[in-house]
């Protein structure tokens, strides 16, 4: 368990049944627990002695025993379209990067799984701050709650994306955590785990795991042969090659009642053509599932390119034309660097890291 600064254990580092054990030597009654608990993730306190339904001695003595210590975070960037990019300040100096994207009634919240990333893909600027380290469960948590603190009256997170910086499955203990203690529906945040997506480059040993714990999946493909996904995302097809992929896809897709996503960022030359579109209705075919199609967002310090709208039109209908459901993102926040593929470089910046592509002699280009 680790300590804060007053070398008491913080409260969000403990799971329900670690918080349950503190109270034991306190001769607390089991329901204390969800009252702090409560307190933690429904109220978002950041003191003990803010939980006024606990007597003042029980406050006293849980403050004799733990703290509360959150992610300082602040809204740092919000660009011409609405969306807001908050970075979160850790505790070891390290900052990660949240998005916020609000579309009509909708806001949706792209939550960090770890600081940097370890698979090395081409088209992704967080893969070139490398990897620091995997975020716990409270500073996930924290993400969404700094989120959640920043809407206008009426307005609400409407769903959860686990596709900012890092793999999630990855850090998978972490995250299962973090999205119990969003969706538990007693003492916890209350969302619904369907409007919950967790996003991987394809990470298979751990698909089986993301169904159990009852949200969406969503698989960043890009790549419609091997060749391909080797130039785009080698480290992760080292371990797990396209064909496992669509394998491991298709019996997931066997034994979920959700539909899968697949992710395509689609970039100028590499992925874009029309035999790529058609390859990829082939790969798909008997998978219930739909397209979302990512055009490249360009960054400073990557040689690959946004392909043209028509381009971009004809791969849509192509695919459609297969008889998927094929959604183009739009992108949101290019003025701050909040569109998909493009966190870290604020939170490289909060901890003096330089991105790869950036250091001295590297001629660089990167879910
Ligand atoms: S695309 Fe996702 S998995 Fe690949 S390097 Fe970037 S954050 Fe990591």
């Amino acid at each position: 368990m680790k300590h804060n600064q007053s070398s008491l254990p913080n409260l969000l580092d403990m799971n329900a049944s670690e918080i349950e054990a503190l109270g034991t030597p306190l001769g607390w009654p089991r329901y204390r627990t969800t009252q702090v608990l409560k307190w933690l993730y429904q109220k978002g306190v950041s003191h003990i002695s803010e939980m006024t339904n606990l007597s003042k001695d029980d406050r006293d003595r849980l403050q004799g025993v733990a703290t509360i210590s959150r992610m300082a975070c602040s809204v740092s960037e919000m660009a011409g379209d609405g969306t807001g990019k908050f970075l979160g300040k850790l505790d070891d100096g390290l900052a990660v990067e949240t998005v916020m994207i609000p579309e009509g009634h909708r806001r949706t919240v792209c939550v960090s799984s770890q600081v940097g990333c370890t698979l090395d893909c081409g088209f992704c600027l967080t893969a070139q701050i490398g990897f620091r380290r995997n975020l716990s469960p409270h500073e996930i948590v924290d993400q969404v709650w700094h989120a959640r603190k920043s809407l206008g009256q009426g307005e609400a997170i409407t769903s959860l994306v686990f596709m900012g910086m890092g793999e999630p499955l990855l850090n998978f203990e972490a995250v299962a955590e973090a999205i119990q203690r969003l969706t538990n529906a007693e003492w916890g945040m209350v969302m619904s785990p369907r409007r919950i997506t967790v996003s991987t480059a394809g990470w298979v040993p751990r698909f089986q795991d993301i169904q159990r714990l009852g949200v969406n999946l969503a698989i960043s493909l890009n790549a419609t042969t091997n060749h391909q996904r080797q130039l785009l995302m080698p480290a992760v097809n080292k371990r797990f090659d396209l064909m496992q992929i669509m394998e491991a896809s298709r019996a997931y897709a066997k034994r979920s009642d959700r539909r899968l996503t697949f992710e395509y960022v689609l970039i100028a030359r590499v992925n874009d053509s029309v035999e790529d579109a058609k390859r990829l209705v082939k790969l798909l075919r008997g998978i219930r599932c739909k397209i979302n199609l990512i055009p490249f967002n360009e960054f400073s310090g990557s040689s690959y390119q946004r392909p043209s709208q028509e381009v971009i039109e004809v791969f849509q209908q192509t695919v459609r034309n297969g008889g998927y459901d094929v959604y183009l993102r739009r992108s949101r926040g290019v003025d701050v660097l909040g569109a998909c593929g493009q966190l870290g470089r604020m939170a490289s910046e909060a901890a003096h890291i330089v991105p790869k592509g950036l250091r001295k002699g590297s001629a660089n280009a990167r879910s």
